[in-house]
């Protein structure tokens, strides 16, 4: 993605949809609700990258159950606002699933196949017990049956920049989530 200008970059971010102490608020309150399922057992969080990085860096600083982490990539967007339809696991993680209590941390459900995908993938090397928390819920988007444990925020049907989520991978670094447009 190329910007003629600074202008332009920043005329792509429509408007803020949730605030930086919005999000805050409610991961803080997401991982109290950890703490209190798990009380003092230890824990796996995996998240997707790249777009559940900063949610990650924020879930696994809030908890105070023991935590271990790791890292998949997923592939699904490519390079624009239109899903692929495909999901292509291009990093998967090492862990003996057998041994962890395992939370997946997800930046979105849009569609809902990468998680679908991902947890019968997981969920068939037989975890302890298994979970999915994400940030963000587009329900009006869903074509396949999938529902996460706990959602954050339900949104509607906007392409979304920021806290992670990029657009042609830039705006991840925004600290709020935004409706991205041309
Ligand atoms: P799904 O497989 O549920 O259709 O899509 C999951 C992935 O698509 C998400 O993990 C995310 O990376 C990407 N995605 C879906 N909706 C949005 C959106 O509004 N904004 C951005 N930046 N990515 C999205």
């Amino acid at each position: 993605m190329k910007f003629d200008s600074y202008e332009n970059y920043q005329s792509k971010i429509k408007r803020v949809l949730i605030t930086e102490d919005e999000i805050q608020a409610a991961v803080k309150k997401a991982a109290k609700a950890i703490d209190e399922i798990y009380d003092g057992t230890p824990i796996l969080l995996v998240s997707i990258l790249k777009g559940a990085f900063v949610f990650m860096s924020d879930v696994c600083k809030a908890v105070t159950v023991p935590a271990e982490i790791a890292f998949m990539m997923a592939k699904s967007y490519f390079d624009g606002t239109v899903s692929s339809g495909n999901v292509q696991i291009t990093m998967d993680i090492t862990q003996n699933l057998e041994k962890y209590h395992v939370i997946i941390i997800e930046d979105i459900v849009d569609t809902g196949r990468t998680l679908s995908e991902i947890v019968k993938m997981l969920k068939a090397r037989n975890p302890k017990s298994f979970r999915v928390i994400a940030l963000l819920d587009k329900p009006s988007r869903r074509t396949v049956d999938f529902e996460a444990d706990m959602v954050l925020f339900t949104i509607p049907d906007h392409f979304v920049i920021g806290y992670g989520l990029d657009c042609g991978e830039y705006y991840r670094n925004l600290p709020y989530i935004a409706e991205y447009g041309e």
